[in-house]
């Protein structure tokens, strides 16, 4: 019985979407039919690609539309524009499209950025605190620079120190190294130094 009753149900689904079909195919057929009907969706040709497109969804932060269903014709854009009203649908309005994504990332890393800025000076400025937090960066006072300096590269060879960042004081020093680490930077070892390179070579 339950069975007989699902196939009825299908059956008058089936019937209802023909119904619907029907009367779209027929508004869409008709130019004068199909500039009256309130259709949800914007139809139009698309001079780039020479298809007839219905634009889906919009970026929600710009407008700018993003999806784009390619028709086979002009009959059959407006066919799935009105087919989709009728059906209650509308365009989706909650994506974003690429240019906002990826202004918005931008963004965030400039907030972050300046966030970490402002947290590596706080940290540099009191020197009994600077002490407890670890950094992936030495720093130093180069006696023969008479500099602050953070150490920023090491030799492959020998791990002697061979990249820096000479600071304008003590302060900027340690500001340099944590403001790096909070960027989960780590010194780069990806040269040799020449004292290292040249004694190497000397053997052969
Ligand atoms: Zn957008
Ligand atoms: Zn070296």
């Amino acid at each position: 019985m339950l069975l007989i009753l699902n196939k009825v149900s299908e059956a008058i689904e089936n019937i209802k979407e023909k119904l619907i079909d029907k009367k779209a195919y027929k508004i869409a057929s008709d130019p004068i039919k199909r500039e009256t009907f309130k259709t949800n969706y914007q139809v139009e040709f698309d001079d780039f690609i020479k298809e007839w497109i219905v634009v889906a969804s919009y970026c929600v932060n710009c407008d700018i539309q993003i999806i784009e269903l390619v028709a086979d014709n002009e009959i059959d854009a407006y066919f799935i524009a009105i087919k989709n009203t009728i059906n209650g649908r509308k365009p989706s309005l909650n994506e974003k499209c690429s240019n906002c994504i990826s202004e918005i990332n931008s963004l965030k890393k400039e907030l972050l950025d300046k966030d970490n800025k402002i947290k590596a000076y706080q940290l540099a400025l009191v020197p009994s605190e600077r002490e407890k937090v670890e950094k992936n960066f030495d720093v130093f006072f180069d006696k023969d620079d008479k500099r602050w300096k953070v150490v920023t590269g090491y030799c492959q060879m020998g791990g002697c120190e061979n990249k820096f960042y000479v600071a304008e004081s003590e302060i900027d020093a340690y500001r340099e190294a944590f403001e790096r680490t909070l960027k989960n930077q780590r010194p780069v070892s990806d040269s040799a130094c020449s004292e290292c390179y040249n004694s190497f070579y000397a053997d052969y």
